[in-house]
């Protein structure tokens, strides 16, 4: 998630964008997944995730944002346990850090805002129900140079159609509800769904209940949920 200038081109005049080779981005989405890197997402100009409505989770152990954030501004995330806060937006839900379009936190932005990436509703065929968010959705475009860069982006549609043939596969209502835990899901997991060979051997598909399993693991992991 970015915050960058004010003005903004109408999105039906705004070209495609390239959103990197398939595997690649993958990569680094599970990587900002694991906490491992922020997501490096070329927002430009873009702040849209910054002015949806969006409740921004602060967790405990993030002790520079949590003393950025106007403590009137920051509530009990509700499902979570003591300590974990949540910021909230304005009336018009615009999160209050966002001002003349520029994020006012931003070295100190929480997580959540770190590892954000709408490039997940692209890669995933999920629609968001933001439409300022979708609009940029749209406009990205991945490279497939590559076999495996079909491969993985095939897996994680499939991993996407089982959630939504197998809800109750998915670890809580709030992964039923919300578009970014379907999708975040579907990309943690997609190895499961990886079709043909491993190296020299063919894969051995895992079963429904297995798959279930890990689906269950990836939401107690990512979202606590479970
Ligand atoms: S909606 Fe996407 S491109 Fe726009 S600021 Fe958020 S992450 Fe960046
Ligand atoms: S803290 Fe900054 S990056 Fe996060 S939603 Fe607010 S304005 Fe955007």
């Amino acid at each position: 998630m970015r915050a960058g200038a004010a003005a903004r081109t109408p999105a039906a005049a705004l070209p495609p964008l390239p959103a990197g080779d398939f595997s690649a981005w993958l990569s680094s989405a599970l990587a900002a997944l694991a906490e491992e890197a922020p997501a490096d997402v070329p927002c430009g100009s873009c702040n849209a995730c910054c002015r949806t409505s969006h409740f921004i989770h602060v967790r405990p152990e993030e002790r520079r944002a949590r003393a950025r954030l106007p403590r009137e501004l920051l509530f009990p995330a509700p499902g979570l346990p003591p300590g974990n806060l949540v910021l909230a937006y304005d009336e018009a839900g615009r999160c209050p850090m966002l001002v003349d379009g520029r994020c006012t936190v931003y070295a100190d932005r929480p997580l959540a805002c770190r590892t954000y990436d709408c490039r997940v509703y692209a890669a995933t065929g999920v629609p968001t129900d933001r439409d300022a968010i979708a609009e940029q959705a749209r406009r990205w475009r991945f490279g497939y140079p590559t076999a495996d860069d079909r491969e993985r982006q095939a897996a994680v549609l499939a991993a996407v159609r089982f959630m939504r043939e197998h809800p109750e596969s998915l670890p809580s209502d709030a992964a039923r509800v919300q578009p970014i835990r379907l999708a975040v899901l579907a990309i943690a997991v997609h190895e499961s769904f990886l079709q043909g060979e491993s190296g020299a051997q063919p894969r051995r598909l895992p079963t429904d209940a297995e798959r279930a399993r890990v689906i269950m693991a990836a939401g107690e992991k990512l979202f606590g949920d479970g």
